[in-house]
């Protein structure tokens, strides 16, 4: 593509700068997105050196936001170095996935926020994943919300019901 500064603005449909998309197919449910990193590994993961050599690919699929109210896969070719200096091997590190969970950043994010006032049912069937990842998910981002979340507080909920005895009389 010709880099202009007018198609810099939209970097691609996934709105992720730092990915290439390469192919991009839709279905009744779901959007299939292929892609890749725009920038490799430049510097071992394990010892910090700079000379790498290719040592081959995987294709892992990363869960996205939905996207028209259709669920989002990137499949994202993702490249294997081997370091020159220590020989140990590893995948390049995906910008803006959370690599234990193989989502992207701003999916977990929302499922945090939708989580505080939908089923993890209904989250799970959006995004194409099963009910227990979006607990852990909630679970792991709750003890940052202690505070301001209603569903973490049921006993005052009950106590402010309990207490609010009507201006009916
Ligand atoms: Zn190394």
């Amino acid at each position: 593509m010709i880099d202009t500064g007018e198609i810099a603005i939209q970097p691609n449909i996934l709105n992720l700068a730092a990915y290439t998309v390469t192919a991009f197919e839709e279905t009744e449910h779901d959007y299939h997105i292929h892609a890749m990193a725009q920038t490799p590994s430049d510097a071992c993961l394990h010892c910090g050196h700079p000379r790498l050599q290719r040592f081959g690919r995987r294709e892992q699929l990363v869960k996205d936001l939905p996207m028209h109210g259709k669920r989002v896969g990137i499949y994202v070719d993702t490249r294997r170095f081997r370091c020159q200096a220590c020989r140990k091997t590893f995948y390049e590190v995906l910008p803006d996935v959370d690599g234990r969970r193989l989502m992207t950043n701003r999916l977990v994010a929302w499922i945090g926020r939708q989580a505080l006032h939908r089923t993890f049912a209904s989250i799970a069937e959006d995004v194409g994943i099963v009910e227990g990842t979006v607990r852990l998910i909630f679970k792991d981002m709750s003890p940052n919300w202690n505070s301001r979340s209603p569903l973490t507080h049921p006993r005052g909920w009950v106590w402010m019901k309990s207490t609010s005895s009507g201006p009916e009389r």
